[in-house]
């Protein structure tokens, strides 16, 4: 199905075809959801043996007392799972509490409070801002609008954001001083950054304000479908070109062990550990070590917890299968949507044509298909072209997802059939 090529009889036609189907479908009264990107049931209970490993044994390597008070950069052996997760020295991880967001919100916080390393409080500019790749994380953009910082878009490409625009956006503009980075199996579109693009990402701190840092949120590192995908190590590409206070690295078990009660980590420069210290200990005498080590019980070495993750794999493969099978037959010859092929992470994203994510939305939610709200996956919730759609394969089950991928593409044909009859 081409709509570019198609004359108007023929897309009456088709909108006539199309609708019929939908009525079809919404009479079934569906109730399926492929929102939120959450682990399943099934995928959680890979971790169950955490309840209770400890069996009383509370005392880490070091022969700390996890049960008290204390330890505010976490346990060594948290540290070093930290460490081992995001190819980093130990000496630069913070273990924290179960959720890399908090420390984000608080690394962010920390910036515009106080300033890093020295540096002006962004609180203090006229118009801070932060560089957005997009589609992105919802969640990273309500952090800078909570805070009145501002959003700039930079678009995504199949290897990472536009460098070109990034580069330009910082040398003009000496108030941007944050950047969100999703560099592994990105969020939304599930691309994993190349070579080129982390150097440069690892030069922007030679023309941005000293004050900027990038916002490296690594939370799909070692969340590989099948073969290794390489993310080519940022600390190590700062550290040659003498830029290592720009770039503040994080990480999560959120979707390795139990969601809600993993371990977080944050990993940066001595000079950005120090700020973030600071601020941190009037905030807490130190993070839940318990779970630290029963984490780290869980998985004495790293080549446990990557095996662990290929549980997860097989589990998710079939679904991130069943995802791609629907687009491609639907739309592989087609100009009606675009998309990459993630070989990891938690989501995949469709562009429609420009004016029809809306729409589809809709129409889906109409026949009992809960989709994430179009414009989700752009600051302040405008995408300028409204055409993107976050999928979220993770947490129905298998024919779950694929009836409700079927109604999906449905949506979409129909949607942009509509669109180009207005
Ligand atoms: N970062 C990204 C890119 C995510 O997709 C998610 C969850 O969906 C998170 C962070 C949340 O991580 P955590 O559970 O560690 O707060």
């Amino acid at each position: 199905m081409r709509i570019d090529s198609a004359t108007r009889d023929q897309l009456q036609a088709w909108e006539k075809e199309l609708s019929a189907q939908y009525e079809r479908i919404c009479q079934h009264e569906l109730n399926l959801d492929i929102t939120r990107g959450k682990p399943s049931a099934v995928q959680l209970s890979l971790s169950d043996k955490l309840d209770g490993l400890l069996n009383g044994d509370y005392r880490a390597g070091d022969g700390t007392d996890t049960r008290n008070y204390g330890g505010l950069d976490g346990l060594i052996c948290a540290r070093e799972m930290g460490a081992d997760i995001l190819q980093v020295p130990t000496s630069e991880v913070i273990a924290g509490g179960n959720s890399s967001l908090t420390l984000m919100y608080h690394a962010v916080l920390t910036g515009y409070l106080f300033g890093f390393a020295g540096n002006t409080p962004w609180r203090e500019m006229k118009e801070p801002k932060f560089l957005c790749p997009v589609p992105g994380y919802d969640r990273h953009f309500a952090i800078c609008e909570q805070l009145g910082i501002g959003m700039v878009n930079v678009p995504m490409t199949a290897t990472g954001p536009d460098m070109d625009a990034a580069e330009q956006l910082v040398k003009e503009d000496q108030e941007i001083i944050g950047m969100w980075c999703v560099p592994k199996f990105s969020n939304p579109t599930g691309v994993t950054y190349d070579e080129e693009t982390v150097e440069r990402l690892s030069r922007l701190g030679n023309i941005a304000n000293p004050g900027f840092r990038i916002f490296w949120d690594n939370a799909y590192a070692i969340h590989d479908l099948g073969q290794q995908v390489n993310l080519p190590n940022i600390r190590t590409a700062t550290v040659e070109n003498g830029t290592v206070d720009s770039v503040l690295q994080f990480a999560s078990t959120s979707k390795v062990t139990h969601a809600g009660s993993g371990v977080a980590f944050v990993s940066a420069s001595p000079a950005n550990l120090a700020s973030l210290k600071e601020q941190m200990q009037a905030m807490t005498i130190g993070p839940d070590k318990v779970n630290q080590l029963r984490h780290s019980r869980l998985f004495p070495e790293f080549s446990m917890l990557k095996d662990h993750m290929k549980k997860h794999a097989d589990i998710l493969q079939p679904k991130f299968a069943c995802v791609l099978k629907h687009l491609e037959d639907a739309f592989a010859d087609s100009d009606l949507g675009k998309w990459e092929t993630p070989k990891g992470g938690y989501f995949v994203s469709l562009d429609t044509r420009p004016g029809c994510a809306k729409a589809v939305v809709k129409l889906a939610a109409d026949a009992g298909v809960k989709l994430t709200p179009a414009g989700a996956t752009f600051p302040y919730g405008k995408d300028p072209e409204d055409c993107n759609i976050r999928i979220a394969p993770s947490f129905p089950p298998l024919e779950e997802l694929d009836t409700a991928m079927s109604v999906f593409v449905l949506c979409v044909k129909l949607a942009s059939v509509r669109n180009a009859l207005q």
